[in-house]
């Protein structure tokens, strides 16, 4: 799909001074804090479903807290917001430890030092903390079993500041993100896939024009979504996407969007002519609805 991605917009990498900084203190003092009350509920909890619901909901909570922090300070560097989110998830992590270690003793053993609470981890590995079933997991399995609680806990944390974030482009010249959109749909889903990324990355709109409105309530549409900076002329975006609704086991609407394309770069003439070619885009039909013989007006010939 990106055969050209000279095309499209793609974060410049700007990081400043401040900004890195500011997403380490704030995912700092989210983990810590989370990660502490984590560590005291994952002890108490009465059922092993609750904690690993905790768990999803630690590394979700430090991520989304280094994620604001970034789009606060700026930052338009996806490896850097993940390191840090990465790092702040490993303090989750190390802050839960010490209250689970805490909450475990009824309080009596509070140990912050990394070598003491890695001896203390052994000795606790050793003997197992908990059963389930008739099964206390000591060793081997209670080393996997922590492994993979502190996996989701920093995988989580690295992963969803990109859900803050998302694919929001940021104007460089005006130094703010663009937040606001025009959404166009529900458009027509008939167009070949290829052939809209082919035309549209050859700066041919033909495809894209013809994509007309359907009645709302369709099942698989698209939307052709056109974003500009409002201050400046520098940064002008095109995005394509279809939108398949369906149900899930419950009967839940569901929403799947694939992109098809994501952001490409507009000049501001040709951002211009589509805002006024998709504002004036009729209504909608909606398909005739079958009429009994009976009901057709007569016609006199
Ligand atoms: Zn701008």
């Amino acid at each position: 799909m990106r055969a050209n991605s000279a095309l499209y917009y793609r974060h410049s990498g700007a990081v400043g001074i401040v900004g890195p900084l500011f997403m380490l203190m704030l995912g700092l003092a989210a983990a810590l804090v989370l990660g502490g009350i984590y560590g005291v509920a994952d002890w108490y909890s009465p059922f092993i479903y609750l904690n690993f619901l905790l768990t999803c909901l630690l590394g979700l909570a430090v991520g989304i807290a280094v994620g604001l922090a970034a789009k606060w300070a700026k930052v338009r560097n996806s490896l850097i917001t993940l390191v840090i989110a990465g790092v702040c998830g490993l303090a989750a992590v190390y802050a839960a430890w010490i209250t689970w270690i805490a909450a475990l003793s009824e309080f009596e053993l509070v140990t912050f030092g990394p070598l003491d609470l890695a001896s203390v981890i052994q000795m606790i590995n050793a003997k197992g903390a908990w059963s389930m079933k008739n099964w206390t997991p000591t060793g081997g399995s209670l080393w996997v079993i922590w492994g993979v609680e502190a996996a989701v806990i920093v995988g989580m944390a690295a992963y969803c500041p990109r859900m803050v974030l998302g694919t929001t482009p940021f104007c460089e010249r005006c130094e703010r993100w663009l937040d606001d959109s025009v959404t166009y749909g529900p458009l027509h889903a008939t167009a070949n896939h290829q052939q809209i990324v082919t035309d549209l990355e050859q700066g041919n709109f033909n495809t894209v024009h013809q994509l007309l409105k359907v009645p709302d309530g369709a099942a698989r549409f698209r939307e052709v979504v056109l974003t500009a900076c409002p201050t400046c002329e520098d940064l002008q975006l095109i995005t394509v996407r279809t939108i398949n609704i369906g149900l899930d086991k419950e009967g839940k609407e569901t929403r799947t969007i694939d992109n098809i394309v994501l952001n490409l770069l507009l000049t501001k003439h040709q951002h211009t002519a589509l805002t006024q070619h998709f504002d004036q885009l009729p209504a909608a039909v909606p398909p005739p609805s079958p009429v009994a013989a009976d009901e057709l007006p007569h016609i006199q010939t």
